[in-house]
């Protein structure tokens, strides 16, 4: 018998009622020094323990108990064993490990970090429209470098040196290139005609590509000016290519982009790349052609430059693809800026808040 737990002096209820609750008392003691899960297992060896355990010394004060006292005892034991029992589980429960849970709790009434819904630029998406349009005609898509020759910028394209034509487009050219022959000085390209050069250089007619693509000029910002645009050229280049080829095809191009009732017009002017030269006109889409602020009280919006190839082109062509013999073949070319159509598709006003990064303007195409 364990010198620890002290026998009842005889076994009268109260005598019962003592030694059970001194017991009950050491239990409740020792169970509420329990921290962690080794204590825990050492107190249930102790106290339930098949052989050594406490409460088997304590079953074994019924060997002295009279018959009449046996009953009395046995629930006294079974409320003994339920509460040493009670005091394992709650132990077991409240450990180690219960803490370890608590340390990794998360407030889940805490707002969420929100991930703002991705979407194409409203640049990127009117070139890929443009893109498409053409790509549905049986263009396929040219690219080229940014940092060009001034020879594939201006001279392939007919803009001889000192041509007053070069003054059009002021350009940002790239210092340090005076040793150079002019035609090989590096420049930002202006446009992305040098494009239809390299494509005309690298394979034989015909061709159908466009080229969209960022270009520079040496200009300063204002509402509807950026020094750095996005422009797509086309080029088609093929036998029998007609002017009318040309006006077909940019009034479909029109219509798809800006809806079926949408009217072209064709004016003469000049370009040094194309012979002859035509500025479009659309019938303006704000109003339908009747007339308003946006375009002028005209009825029409100028969107597009356009022309039949010039000879003096093919020439430069021919130097390497012979094929280019403008006796033979024919082609038109076009162009347009792409920020000029995005500002009129989505009635934006001022051409900076295309590169502002404002979420509030880009949000809205989202
Ligand atoms: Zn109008």
């Amino acid at each position: 018998m364990s010198p620890e737990i002290q026998p009842p002096s005889s076994f009268d209820d109260t005598s019962l009622d003592q030694a059970f609750g001194r017991v009950t008392a050491q239990a409740r003691e020792e169970a509420a020094a329990l921290t962690d899960p080794g204590s825990v297992e050492a107190f249930r060896l102790r106290w339930l323990g098949r052989k050594q355990g406490l409460l088997n010394d304590v079953s074994a004060w019924l060997k002295a108990a009279p018959p009449a006292a046996k009953k009395s005892f046995g629930e006294r034991f079974k409320t003994l064993k339920d509460l040493v029992e009670g005091l394992l589980d709650q132990a077991a429960g409240s450990g180690h490990s219960d803490s370890a849970l608590a340390a990794e709790s998360i407030d889940i009434t805490l707002p969420g970090s929100r991930r703002l819904t991705g979407a194409e630029h409203p640049i990127t998406r009117t070139w890929n429209e443009i893109v498409s349009v053409f790509a549905a005609l049986g263009y396929s898509v040219g690219v080229g470098p940014e940092v060009e020759t001034d020879f594939y910028n201006f001279e392939s394209m007919n803009f001889p040196p000192g041509h007053p034509a070069r003054d059009t487009q002021d350009t940002l050219v790239i210092a340090n290139q005076e040793r150079r022959p002019l035609r090989d000085r590096l420049l930002l390209r202006t446009h992305t005609s040098p494009v239809q050069m390299r494509t005309m250089e690298s394979q034989p007619p015909p061709i159908r590509i466009v080229i969209p693509g960022k270009v520079h000029r040496n200009e300063a910002d204002d509402a509807t000016h950026s020094s750095t645009f996005h422009q797509v050229e086309g080029l088609c280049v093929d036998t029998n290519i007609t002017f009318s080829d040309l006006k077909g095809t940019l009034d479909h191009a029109m219509k798809a982009l800006f809806g079926p009732s949408v009217k072209t017009r064709f004016f003469p002017s000049f370009f040094p790349f194309t012979e002859p030269s035509a500025d479009v006109q659309i019938s303006c889409i704000f109003c339908g052609g009747k007339g308003c602020r946006k375009c002028k009280h005209s009825g029409w919006i100028e969107l597009l430059g356009c022309g039949m190839v010039d000879p003096a082109v093919f020439a430069f062509a021919a130097e390497k693809q012979p094929a280019y013999d403008s006796k033979r073949i024919s082609g038109f070319a076009f162009g347009m800026g792409i920020e000029r159509i995005a500002m009129m598709k989505y009635g934006v006003s001022d051409i900076g808040q295309f590169y502002s990064g404002d979420m509030r303007f880009l949000g809205q195409f989202a």
